[in-house]
C-alpha cells in the first residue's frame, strides 16, 4: 500500500513515483469501466494503428477487451504493425548461464539460496570456452548472459571477464558478435564497467510490478528491495547503457497489472532519458525443481498471453519483444503472429548444458524448456512458417543505439539495414551450419527476397555480398 503524498512522476527517479501503485490501479478501475466503451475502443485502435504507440490507460482498456471482433481488429493491427517494422525477421539468440549460485530466495525460481537439490556451479574461463565454441557450432551469434546473484562467486569482475572472453573466441567462421547481460541489479559504476566491455542490451526482468506481491516473492536477499531493483534500468542509463531490456515473468501476479506497470516503465525510461526499452521480454511461470506452477494460481492462458503480446506491440511498436524456449511450439507462433520480434533457440537453462548436454547439466536447469528443438529446426520451421530468420547483430557494432536506434527505427529508415543484413547473416548460417533441407529452403527465400529490396544500390551490394559469403568471407553488415 503507497501513502497518499506519494504522487505518480513519470519523470521522478523514485519508483515508487513511477511505478505508482494509486496510479495502475486507477488505470485498472478506468479499463473496467471501459471495457465495452465501443467508440473509445475504436478510437484507442485508430490511434494504435498510426504506430506511433498508445498510452498504459489505453493498453489496458484493450487489455479488458472481450468482443471478439473487436479482438480480431486489435490482432489484425499488431499483425500489421509488425510487419511494417519488422517485416518478416525474426531475431535469434541463445541464453548462456554462467553460474547458478545464487544469495535471493525468490520463489518461483529453483535456484533460490535454500534449494538444496540442485547442483551449484560456476564455469571457468576455459568451461565458457567450451560453452561458446558449442553455441558457435550451432550457429549462435547473439547470447544472453545470465547469472545468479552472489558477491562471491559471480562478482562484476567475473562476468567482466567472461565477457571478454566470450568476444575472443573464434571457432572456425564462428564468433559471438553481441553479448547481452542479465545479472542483478548494480550500481551506476558498474553498469560503467559492463559498457566500457561492449555489452549489448542490458536486460534486467522485474517479474512483477505488484511492490506487495514482489515483496512477498522476494522475501530474501538484495533482490528483495523494490526499489532497488526497479530504479535499475535508471542507474544502467546514468552509467551509460542505452540499450536496456525489461520484462515481466507473467503468472506471478495479476498480469493487467504488470502490463500496466511494465508500460509505466517503458513511459518513465522515454520521458527521463528520451529512449524507452530495447526490448521487452515476456516469460510465463514454468514448472522447474522445487517450482510448482499450481502454486501460481495467477497463471496465464495461451489466449491471455497472444492478447497481452498484442497490447504490447500496440503501445511500443519500436520495442524488440522476446520469447525463449519456456513457450512451446505452438504458442510461440501465436505471439510471433502478433507482435514477437526475437526468440531464443536450441536453449539450454542449465550451468554448462551446452558442452556437456549431461544429465548433470539438466538438473541445474533455470526451468523447463517446451521448445526443445534445434537451432536447425527452429530455422527451418521459421522458414517454412515464411520468417527469415535473421542473426543480425549490426546496430550496437555500428553505434546504432539508444535514441540514434530509436529515431533510425521511428523513421523507418532502419529497414534498409535489417533485411539486407538478415539475408547476409542467414546465408553465412546455411553456409556454415545448416542441414542440407534448411539450406535448400534458405537459399530460395534468400534468392526471392534480394530481389525485393527497393533500393537499387543496397540491392546491389547484397548480391554482391551474398557471393561472397559463398566465397568464404564473413561479417558483413549495412
Ligand atoms: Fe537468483 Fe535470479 Fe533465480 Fe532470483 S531469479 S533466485 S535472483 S537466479
Ligand atoms: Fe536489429 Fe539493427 Fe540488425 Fe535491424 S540492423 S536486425 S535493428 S541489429
Amino acid at each position: 500500500m503507497q501513502h497518499d503524498d506519494i504522487m505518480y512522476n513519470v519523470k521522478s527517479e523514485r519508483a515508487e513515483e513511477f511505478i505508482h501503485d494509486g496510479e495502475i490501479r486507477a488505470t485498472l478501475e478506468y479499463a473496467r469501466e471501459h471495457r465495452d466503451d465501443k467508440p473509445l475502443i475504436e478510437e484507442i485502435l485508430d490511434k494504435a494503428e498510426k504506430g506511433k504507440g498508445i498510452s498504459h490507460r489505453e493498453a489496458a482498456v484493450l487489455i479488458e477487451v472481450r468482443d471478439k471482433e473487436i479482438e480480431e481488429r486489435m490482432y489484425a493491427i499488431a499483425r500489421r504493425l509488425k510487419e511494417r517494422i519488422y517485416g518478416n525477421r525474426i531475431v535469434m539468440f541463445a541464453p548462456l548461464y554462467l553460474s547458478n549460485h545464487c544469495v535471493n530466495g525468490c520463489v518461483y525460481c529453483p535456484y533460490h539460496a535454500k534449494n538444496k537439490h540442485i547442483p551449484r556451479r560456476r564455469l571457468t574461463q576455459e568451461e565458457i570456452r567450451r560453452e561458446v565454441i558449442a553455441l558457435q557450432d550451432m550457429g549462435h551469434k547473439r547470447l544472453a548472459l545470465e547469472t545468479g546473484e552472489h558477491p562471491k562467486m559471480s562478482p562484476i569482475e567475473y562476468v567482466l571477464e567472461s565477457i571478454q572472453t566470450i568476444y575472443s573466441i573464434r571457432h572456425k567462421n564462428g564468433a559471438i558478435r553481441r553479448v547481452n547481460v542479465n545479472i542483478a541489479a548494480t550500481t551506476v559504476e558498474n553498469y560503467r564497467r559492463l559498457k566500457e566491455a561492449g555489452i549489448g542490451t542490458y536486460i534486467l526482468f522485474e517479474e512483477t510490478y505488484d511492490r506487495a506481491a514482489y515483496e512477498r516473492l522476494h522475501p530474501t536477499g538484495p533482490k528483495s528491495d523494490w526499489a532497488y531493483h526497479t530504479e535499475a534500468m535508471d542507474r544502467a542509463m546514468l552509467g551509460g547503457i542505452d540499450d536496456v531490456g525489461i520484462g515481466a515473468l507473467f503468472g506471478l501476479s495479476n498480469y493487467r497489472y504488470d502490463v500496466v506497470g511494465m508500460l509505466m516503465h517503458a513511459e518513465h525510461l522515454e520521458a527521463r532519458f528520451g529512449v524507452g526499452p530495447h526490448t521487452i521480454s515476456v516469460p510465463r511461470i514454468r514448472p522447474a525443481d522445487d517450482i510448482n506452477p499450481e502454486d501460481f494460481p495467477d497463471a496465464v492462458t495461451d489466449e491471455v498471453f497472444r492478447r497481452i503480446v498484442a497490447v504490447l506491440r500496440l503501445a511500443v511498436p519500436y520495442t524488440g519483444m522476446i520469447v525463449s524456449t519456456r513457450e512451446s511450439k505452438r504458442s510461440r507462433e501465436l505471439v510471433l503472429d502478433v507482435g514477437v520480434s526475437q526468440l531464443s533457440g536450441g536453449s539450454k537453462t542449465s550451468v554448462g548444458g551446452y558442452a556437456e548436454g549431461t544429465e548433470d547439466a539438466e538438473e541445474s536447469a533455470q526451468f523447463d524448456i517446451s521448445d526443445n528443438r534445434t537451432l536447425d529446426e527452429i530455422v527451418g520451421w521459421l522458414l517454412e512458417l515464411g520468417y527469415i530468420p535473421s542473426f543480425c547483430t549490426a546496430c550496437y557494432r555500428e553505434g546504432r543505439t539508444g535514441d540514434r536506434f530509436m529515431s533510425l527505427a521511428k523513421s523507418g529508415q532502419i529497414g534498409n539495414c535489417c533485411a539486407p543484413n538478415a539475408l547476409m547473416t542467414l546465408a553465412e548460417y546455411l553456409e556454415d551450419y545448416a542441414s542440407p533441407e534448411v539450406k535448400a529452403a534458405g537459399t530460395e527465400m534468400i534468392e526471392r527476397l534480394t530481389k525485393e529490396i527497393p533500393s537499387d544500390k543496397i540491392r546491389e551490394i547484397t548480391h554482391r555480398r551474398l557471393q561472397e559469403i559463398v566465397e568464404g568471407k564473413r561479417d558483413f553488415r549495412f
